[in-house]
Order: C-alpha cells, then sequence, then structure tokens
C-alpha cells in the first residue's frame, strides 16, 4: 500500500532499512521524496537526510 495515496501497487520502497514506507513513482516524487537512480531506489521524506553510513547513535536529523 502506498504512504502517500494508500491506494495498491506501490513499489519503491525507501532505502532505509525497515522503513515501511512505499511509494508509487508519482507519489514519491510529490510527497518530497528523493529518488536513488542508480540502485532504483529512493528516500523518502523522513529519510532523506539520512545516509547508510551515518554513525550509531547519531541524532544530528532527529528533531
Ligand atoms: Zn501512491
Ligand atoms: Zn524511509
Amino acid at each position: 500500500m502506498c504512504s502517500a495515496c494508500h491506494n495498491p501497487g506501490a513499489t519503491l520502497g525507501c532505502f532505509f532499512k525497515g522503513c515501511p514506507n512505499k511509494y508509487h513513482y508519482r507519489c514519491a516524487l510529490e510527497s518530497d521524496c528523493v529518488l536513488v537512480e542508480d540502485n532504483f531506489s529512493m528516500k523518502c521524506r523522513k529519510h532523506k537526510n539520512k545516509t547508510l553510513k551515518a554513525p550509531p547513535g547519531s541524532r544530528w536529523d532527529d528533531r
């Protein structure tokens, strides 16, 4: 189910492991997500400022 429009068929999952958000391509764009074309993935609005290599315990994005 798409996290934006709540319709089925969403195929784009957030690249962030453990993130349940999925979007349609169009919904991802409209929801201010960042597409990662390198691996055909995307970062949801919540995780677009995060990186996979963020050190554990980093709270800089937690506000
Ligand atoms: Zn959608
Ligand atoms: Zn996410």
